[in-house]
């Protein structure tokens, strides 16, 4: 099997809701997102998929977050079912907004989103 890895940057605000922290209080990250794809079919040019395609695919997601209020975003915001903001659900929603856009073949393996340095949250869905 192969596995290729983009990285690509947006900056956006939050704050947890319910956190009995300073975290509930809005602040913003650079937010750096992972996205892995994998498969095990390499195509003439020896690729699983041209990086550029991948982070073109990840960019038009990302356009949708980059210099928002995340908590405001339809995902996040639905009346009665709010849905905090965090790195595990940012995560989340970047993958469902990904898993189909892949060609047969390539299976979205999962998403990294690192909200600083050194904390990141990560989802995939079992296979
Ligand atoms: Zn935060």
């Amino acid at each position: 099997m192969y596995e290729v890895t983009i990285k690509k940057q947006f900056a956006a605000a939050h704050r947890l809701l319910d956190y009995p922290d300073r975290c509930s209080r809005l602040h913003g990250h650079s937010w750096v997102v992972e996205v892995s794809v994998s498969g095990t079919e390499l195509d003439e040019n020896g690729m699983l998929i041209d990086f550029k395609e991948v982070k073109k695919l990840v960019g038009e997601v990302i356009d949708g977050l980059d210099h928002q209020y995340l908590n405001e975003l339809e995902f996040f915001s639905q009346p009665g079912k709010e849905t905090n903001p965090t790195a595990e659900n940012l995560a989340r929603y970047i993958f469902n907004c990904l898993k189909d856009v892949f060609k047969t073949g390539l299976k979205l393996t999962g998403v990294r989103v690192w909200e600083s340095s050194d904390t990141c949250a990560f989802y995939s869905e079992g296979r």
